[in-house]
């Protein structure tokens, strides 16, 4: 069985984790801590990127830092991982979801504008497969609008638009190192603050509430607890682990463009039979390799194609359920328009396994024998 899954090791995450051992920190915002996170203000030019323990932790930072009052709404889009949600909903915010593109199957930055109202605080987007969303026209709107933009770039990191990386274009940026994205350290996130007025306190927010970041860098002579927050930092063994594949992330992403490409090549006849669709990267932007999906042309095919795939050995698999239309969704946000594309992408889309490792021309022979006896 080909697995849906399976986490790529570059080979020096065990030797790392003996040195930080060795280096007796095994707490935060250590060697290791700082080695990745300089890598991380450097790749993406922003002003200050701290590690989290998860993409989520970093979202929840955002939420704090957008200031979210109860009843404070925020736009994102429903067609995406509840992360990107729950964070406000902790702090008392209203998601408000907007339907999607068809074609990125990123939020339809044409139907934000309608979206607001005087209690919308922030935009969150999320770049869906690592394909950046249309980012002129959300800042654009955003200022007009004197809200945040927060990029849940979960799924971004070495994507870019218009020659940026994604995650360093709106005010933050949230990027997750969850075992099945391209860069891991099993769990683990970083916030990119790329607004630096929200700087120092994004800094005292992960460091629950303290200014420990100001005594340490001898600013103030006792730290104390001076605004809210919690303990969001990693510790050295996984900022250790993170390291080794930071280390390798452009390696890694040119060989997982690779199979995309592979994935795109092969199915573009299929395509052109009118038997599916496949992924869009628009012209100003360019992909990361994360996930290659395909849209069935209704959900019974979906689900057969899924079936048949598992009978040939290989696990694919579906999401999201929209949030619009999930327990929690309903209970704790509203739409704002139709969520057509979104309910019926939910119910046509299959992604299929993309890892370093993984037997392509076993993938598609299987897929070949699912489209051929049908
Ligand atoms: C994976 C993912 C997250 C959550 O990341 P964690 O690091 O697991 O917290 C959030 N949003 C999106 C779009 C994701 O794909």
């Amino acid at each position: 069985m080909i697995g849906f899954n399976k986490p790529y090791l570059t080979g020096q995450e065990l030797e790392y984790i003996q040195d930080a051992h060795n280096r007796s920190q095994l707490s935060g915002d250590g060697y290791y801590t700082k080695l990745c996170s300089d890598w991380l203000k450097k790749k993406t030019g922003t002003d200050r990127a701290f590690l989290t323990h998860s993409c989520t932790a970093a979202i929840e930072m955002t939420a704090i830092l957008a200031d979210i009052q109860p009843g404070d709404e925020v736009i994102m889009p429903s067609y995406t991982f509840v992360s990107s949600a729950n964070p406000f909903v902790l702090r008392g915010g209203v998601p408000v979801f907007v339907d999607i593109r068809e074609d990125t199957l990123n939020i339809n930055e044409n139907l934000i504008s309608q979206a607001i109202t005087s209690k919308t605080k922030a935009i969150v987007v999320v770049h869906y497969a690592g394909v950046s969303c249309e980012m002129d026209a959300i800042i654009d709107i955003a200022k007009r609008n004197k809200i945040l933009v927060i990029e849940d770039a979960a799924q971004g990191i070495y994507s870019e638009y218009k020659s940026r990386q994604v995650g360093s274009i709106g005010d933050l940026g949230c990027y997750s190192f969850h075992e099945t994205k391209n860069v891991i350290s099993g769990e683990g996130g970083a916030l990119l603050v790329n607004n630096a007025a929200l700087s120092d306190r994004a800094a005292i927010i992960r460091e629950k509430g303290t200014n420990r970041e100001q005594f340490l860098s001898r600013k103030v002579d006792k730290y104390s607890w001076v605004d809210i927050g919690s303990s969001y930092l990693p510790g050295e063994i996984i900022a250790a682990f993170l390291w080794a594949q930071l280390q390798n992330a452009e390696d890694i992403t040119l060989q997982r463009k690779e199979l995309w490409k592979s994935y795109d090549q092969f199915f573009s006849q299929l395509h052109q039979r009118q038997l599916l669709d496949t992924p869009v990267i628009p012209a100003d932007c360019k992909g990361n390799g994360h996930m290659y999906f395909i849209i069935l042309n209704n959900s019974f095919e979906r689900n057969k194609f899924i079936e048949k795939m598992k009978k040939a050995g290989v696990d694919c698999v579906f999401h999201y359920v929209p949030l619009h239309a999930s327990t929690a969704g309903i209970k704790y946000g509203r739409v704002s328009g139709s969520m057509a594309v979104t309910d019926r992408i939910s119910k046509q889309l299959v992604r299929l396994p993309l890892w370093l490792g993984m037997d392509m021309n076993k993938i598609q022979e299987s897929i070949l024998s699912v489209f051929s006896n049908d």
